[in-house]
């Protein structure tokens, strides 16, 4: 009886299982036998898109048929249509910075530089001012809204993090060399100071610059 139990629920499970499958199959969750789980396709996101690798290479490393490889692409670049659009506008920075650069421009590749820019997060390294807030503030104060911040600068500059070596003496753009700063950090600190005596010499100033922001900012909203 027990056994005749056992065998009963092990073929209702098979079932279960079969069932599942046809139903990913159907959505394409299941494409000549491979699972599109959502590391698949992060995995295919980050080789067409940050590494820019081609459809073979991709199919041999991660084993699987050339026609997967490329069927998925535009069905990738959809899915994940605001990463994709964060990756552009990330190459940008990586072009110009690399062109304007040059042999100071230290990043192995673009791979790298993602990594490194994901990795910094969306507030500056010194006050820790959320970009969306400093952006927002003088976004209202180009439209002249009194309640923004308000520069002629602003229209080339301030509107994003920038990139600030924190040894000014070493010129290198790298990993190791780099962090994102707010604009009022960043011309602060101009070329003068290294990161260790901005950060310990201007403490104060720099928790003031962190409140200011944050105050305007709850005034706006
Ligand atoms: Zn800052």
């Amino acid at each position: 009886m027990r056994k005749l139990l056992l065998t009963k629920a092990s073929t209702f499970r098979l079932r279960e299982k079969q069932e599942e499958r046809g139903r990913l199959e159907t959505l394409g969750e299941i494409q000549n036998g491979v699972k599109m789980t959502n590391q698949f396709k992060e995995d295919l996101f980050r080789l067409f898109f940050v590494e820019g690798k081609k459809y073979q290479e991709i199919a041999d490393l991660l084993n699987i048929s050339y026609s997967i490889v490329s069927s998925n692409y535009c069905k990738i670049k959809q899915q994940f249509s605001d990463d994709y659009l964060e990756v552009r506008r990330m190459k940008t920075i990586y072009s110009n910075k690399k062109s304007k650069q040059k042999k100071d421009f230290k990043f192995k590749d673009f791979s790298e530089f993602y990594d490194w820019l994901k990795k910094q997060g969306n507030t500056c390294h010194y006050c820790k001012t959320e970009q969306s807030k400093i952006t927002k503030l003088i976004y209202e104060g180009l439209k002249n809204n009194p309640l923004g911040i308000s520069s002629k600068r602003f229209n080339k500059r301030g509107r994003s993090l920038e990139i600030d070596r924190k040894d000014p003496l070493n010129a290198e753009y790298s990993i190791h060399n780099c962090v994102l700063a707010c604009y009022f950090c960043n011309n602060d600190k101009s070329d003068i100071y290294s990161e260790k005596e901005y950060l310990e010499n201007f403490k104060e100033a720099l928790k003031e610059r962190y409140k200011y922001i944050n105050k305007k900012y709850s005034k706006l909203i």
